[in-house]
């Protein structure tokens, strides 16, 4: 048990990670799980977490491990659009920076367009240096390991 001092709620994404909620799981693998978000902003709305209790973007940094993790999330959340909604051709993947991200838990959004109704898509313009949502592909590039990953 965790130590008295430390009453933190239990994160409801790391519930879900393990299986211990009623949320369907569209995939699960030893790094991460996907599934429905509950408030959809799109045609088609899905999120995938990692498996390991990361808050945010910020705790990412440019190492193997990181960037490894970020680009099997985005794989995965790839994969599943693509089979499940292929006949839309407009697909975002992207993460909210604090302090816009809803759930301190790491979750990459992965949207099949249009958005649903249109105007949300304010929720994931990018907000320059201010913040607001980051591309997966940008974040890559920002964690993007200087040295070579050894295949
Ligand atoms: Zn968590
Ligand atoms: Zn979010």
């Amino acid at each position: 048990m965790a130590g008295a001092t430390s009453p933190s709620q239990p994160c409801i994404f790391c519930q879900i990670a393990r299986g211990s909620t009623s949320t369907p799981l569209l995939h699960s693998d030893d790094k991460v799980v996907a599934f429905q978000d509950i408030k959809p902003s799109a045609l088609r709305h899905y999120l995938v977490i990692p498996v390991e209790h990361i808050p945010t973007v910020r705790d990412l940094q440019r190492r193997n491990e990181d960037y490894g993790l970020v680009s099997h999330m985005l794989n995965v959340g790839q994969t599943l659009l693509r089979r499940d909604v292929p006949q839309s051709n407009q697909y975002r993947f992207g993460f909210h920076q604090p302090p816009l991200n809803s759930v301190d838990h790491l979750h990459l959004h992965c949207l099949a367009l249009p958005f649903v109704p249109r105007w949300k898509h304010v929720k994931y313009l990018s907000l320059g240096s201010l913040g607001g949502f980051i591309e997966a592909e940008k974040l890559l590039e920002k964690i993007k390991p200087f040295s070579p990953i050894p295949s």
